[in-house]
């Protein structure tokens, strides 16, 4: 329900500039005229939308989720090319040049004023630029914070080429209302750049964090714990993630999402749960208690504490379990009187984290590549576990929370509306928004 009203806020958002230009409209053109302007304006109207769809705006991101939002910002971005690179073609066989006396609606002629061409042409070849490095992000093998601050300049800078070429070429964006449309919202779009990386980062150096414990759990997972520092701290939902920096300006871009594996029933402190992969990751275990962090959220949807189903499935592949065990411990911090089960797949033996604590719990343990003497379940989290593990009443009714590899997750959730379980019931958080 959140979902379609977001979409309905964005649709009507993205074709509000089309909507006031046919309103202050003009003599009609021919139809190919008429569509080459409105994809040149719904492109610029969305290209601006996807600096709010980046923004870390809680409305939107916790009521879809964070890798929605992102998967959405992805697929507009390309959708908004397609349009862009269509609109000059559209116009072919109309009459260029200079502003004509005999034509001040620009209804027969489209103009070829280098000034209001040029800013037009430099964003027409910006733009599939960016596209494109956005999607070879990671075969071009560049750092994620140098991308991530071309992406931000990227982006600004096409947004104010799109601006000048829309209201001095544009038959619309050049009539004052329509000018003085596309400043607000190009104001806009900039100003929720300068939250993500100004104000947020200036709310953070208020409310820091520091660094108490270190701990290794697995070979290559960690566990980061952070006390809040002179503030009472998160307001947060188990089985969210916050952005967290640790040792750095908040103003610096390095920042890594990460899920609070602990629960908010236990007190201020947060802990993470962090698996070596990548620059920051590989260096937590150097981490040293007393280093300043600074956190930015919470942010994401996967929470049962709304859900009134009387169990709840947690589904976690390797590190996947850190946002389950926050949940996990929040139940049973609250009393909470819903059944859970929880399944947790691993490749090996000691690649299990917080197993007696999880034993404890009842916790059924997957191994793919289990150690002979191993007796517990073996294989993936597939189908027929699902089915050794869960009844088809539960199936039907409980809450399945999951969270891990994609692959593991796209099995599980195939298998679940398999077996009757309405996607509303179906929860999940994604690692990577590739
Ligand atoms: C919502 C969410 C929750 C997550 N929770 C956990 C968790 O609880 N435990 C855990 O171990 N991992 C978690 N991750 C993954 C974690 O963020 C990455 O493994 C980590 O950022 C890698 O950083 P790096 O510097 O070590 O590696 P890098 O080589 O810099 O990055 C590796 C990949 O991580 C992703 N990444 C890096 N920085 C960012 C960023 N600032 N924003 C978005 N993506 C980024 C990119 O896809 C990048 O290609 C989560 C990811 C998301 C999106």
């Amino acid at each position: 329900m959140k979902a379609l009203f977001l979409i309905v806020i964005y649709l009507v958002a993205v074709a509000l500039p089309l909507v006031l230009s046919a309103w202050v409209g003009g003599p009609p053109r021919q139809f190919h005229q008429e569509l080459a302007s409105g994809l040149g304006i719904l492109a610029f109207s969305m290209i601006l939308a996807e600096f709010i769809l980046s923004g870390r705006f809680k409305s939107i991101s916790n009521g879809v989720g964070m890798d929605v939002t992102m998967r959405f910002h992805q697929i507009m971005a390309r959708t908004a090319l397609a349009f862009a690179l269509l609109h000059p073609f559209l116009y072919q066989g109309t009459p260029s040049g200079g502003l004509r006396p005999w034509d001040p609606t620009r209804e027969l002629t489209i103009t070829t004023e280098f000034s209001a061409l040029s800013t037009g042409i430099a964003a027409y070849l910006l733009l599939p630029s960016l596209v494109v490095l956005a999607i070879g992000r990671k075969q071009l093998g560049y750092k994620y914070e140098t991308w991530r601050l071309l992406h931000g300049i990227g982006a600004f800078l096409i947004a104010i080429l799109l601006l000048h070429h829309t209201v001095s070429a544009g038959r619309y964006g050049s009539q004052p209302l329509m000018t003085w449309v596309w400043l607000v919202l190009t104001g806009v779009a900039a100003g929720s750049l300068l939250s993500v990386y100004l104000l947020v980062p200036f709310l953070q150096k208020k409310h820091p964090w520091r660094v108490t414990s270190v701990v290794q759990l697995t070979p290559k997972q960690w566990e980061l714990i952070v006390q809040p520092e002179g503030h009472p701290g998160l307001d947060y939902r188990a089985g969210q993630f916050v952005w967290l920096n640790v040792g750095h300006s908040p103003f610096s871009m390095k920042e890594n999402p990460f899920s609070v594996s602990s629960a908010p029933a236990a007190g201020p402190a947060i802990s993470f749960m962090i698996k070596e992969l990548g620059d920051f990751t590989r260096t937590v275990g150097q981490i040293r208690p007393g280093t300043l962090a600074y956190l930015d959220g919470p942010y994401g949807n996967l929470s049962v504490d709304d859900r009134t189903e009387p169990g709840v499935a947690l589904i976690a592949g390797g590190v996947g379990l850190a946002p389950l065990r926050g949940i996990l411990r929040q139940l049973r911090l609250t009393g909470d009187s819903r059944k859970v089960k929880l399944v947790y797949g691993n490749r090996r033996f000691d690649q299990i984290a917080y197993r007696e604590e999880l034993d404890a719990e009842g916790a059924v343990f997957v191994l793919s590549e289990p150690p002979d003497t191993w007796n517990g379940e073996k294989g993936f989290i597939d189908g027929s576990l699902m089915d050794r593990v869960f009844s088809e009443d539960e199936f039907r009714e409980w809450v399945f929370v999951m969270c891990g590899p994609a692959i593991m997750m796209d099995i599980v959730e195939n298998h679940l509306i398999e077996r009757g379980t309405p996607s509303d019931r179906i929860l999940s958080e994604r690692f990577d928004y590739d």
